[in-house]
């Protein structure tokens, strides 16, 4: 018997097309149907659906949907565009994309960690001159979220000789990484982190938790990575610590409202690096082979995924 799995998306006609013809081939005896192909019967049927930024209108056409496969890692959408609902959410936890994001962040590291903004803004003012150079050991990296992607990137720093500590929400026990959690954590690592890394969910909890009270307890001319989401720095408050140089540099894949507005102001400080969400993008062949094992696991034995915990929002 052929099972039906829907495709749920806002992805155009080819890219929609692309992740079929990767995860078709990997789940025999399944259909795979995009949702405006599927007839209202089948509609009925669906079970589990693979998703990316759905439709809230069109997910709850698909009124026996017990669970949710997303193509990505972040879930807040997911959870606002199924709160009225007990469907469970599977988020992308994939070692690729955890590979990737490491490698994003020590790129990103050694940029500051080697001063290359001050450099880039004196050869543009053709300005001579050497500033001390850090080891990296005396440099302190301090990972907010030790989950997937902030675990992988904590054991690249370590292999790279960083001096590294992290912070989650629960005790974590992680080889060479000075671990803190909680609210008095919170205020233990920003006092003694140089660059700050910021890989946390966006959660009810964590929306705004870098605002100008936090970001002021880390020491002067720190400087500040985020590529998890924008919302959970304040980005008013941001610009202030910059402005005032509190903070040196900050480097940012993901914003409040993306794309950047062009009218933003971050555009026009110096002391920003803009990236346009592209620290680490899903890997559509080793995701699809995570999506099929997934979907398999369910249909041969009723499985759902480890799903995320909506009560906490990750
Ligand atoms: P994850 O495995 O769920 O890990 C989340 C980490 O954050 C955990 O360590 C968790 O603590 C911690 N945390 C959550 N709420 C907290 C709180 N209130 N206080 C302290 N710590 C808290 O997530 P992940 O896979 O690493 O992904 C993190 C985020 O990265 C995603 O949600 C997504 O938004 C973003 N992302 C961005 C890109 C990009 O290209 N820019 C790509 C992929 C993902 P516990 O360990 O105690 O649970």
């Amino acid at each position: 018997m052929n099972h039906l799995v829907a495709f749920c998306s806002q992805f155009s006609e080819r890219e929609e097309q692309e992740w079929l013809k990767e995860i078709s081939p990997l789940l025999h005896n399944v259909n795979i149907i995009p949702f405006y192909q599927l007839t209202n019967e089948q509609k009925k049927d669906v079970k589990v659906a693979i998703v990316a930024n759905p439709n809230r209108e069109k997910l709850a056409e698909l009124t026996n949907l017990q669970w949710v496969q997303s193509l990505w890692a972040g879930v807040e959408n997911l959870l606002k565009a199924t709160a009225d609902s007990n469907i469970e959410i599977v988020r992308m936890v994939d070692p690729m994309l955890s590979s990737t994001m490491a490698e994003a962040v020590l790129a990103w590291t050694f940029y500051l960690h080697r001063d290359m903004p001050k450099y880039q803004l004196q050869q543009r003012n053709k300005k001579w001159k050497q500033h001390p150079l850090i080891n990296q050991c005396d440099r302190k990296i301090g990972i907010l979220g030790l989950g997937a992607l902030g675990k992988a990137s904590a054991k690249k720093l370590l292999e790279n000789g960083f001096s590294v500590s992290g912070w989650s929400r629960r005790p974590s026990d992680l080889n060479g990484v000075t671990c803190y959690h909680g609210k008095d954590g919170l205020v233990r690592i920003l006092k003694e982190t140089n660059i700050l890394i910021c890989l946390l969910p966006l959660t009810n909890e964590t929306k705004e938790l870098l605002n100008r009270e936090t970001l002021s307890i880390l020491p002067k001319s720190a400087s500040l990575i985020n590529f998890s989401r924008g919302q959970i720095i304040n980005e008013e408050d941001l610009l202030y610590c910059l402005n005032h140089n509190h903070l040196k540099h900050a480097v940012l894949d993901v914003f409040d409202e993306e794309p950047l507005p062009q009218t933003h102001p971050f555009w026009e400080l110096s002391n920003i690096t803009i990236l346009p969400h592209i620290s680490a993008p899903t890997n559509m062949s080793s995701a699809s082979k995570l999506v099929a094992k997934n979907i398999l696991n369910y249909l041969k034995a009723g499985d759902v995924p480890a799903a995320v915990k909506r009560e906490i929002g990750y």
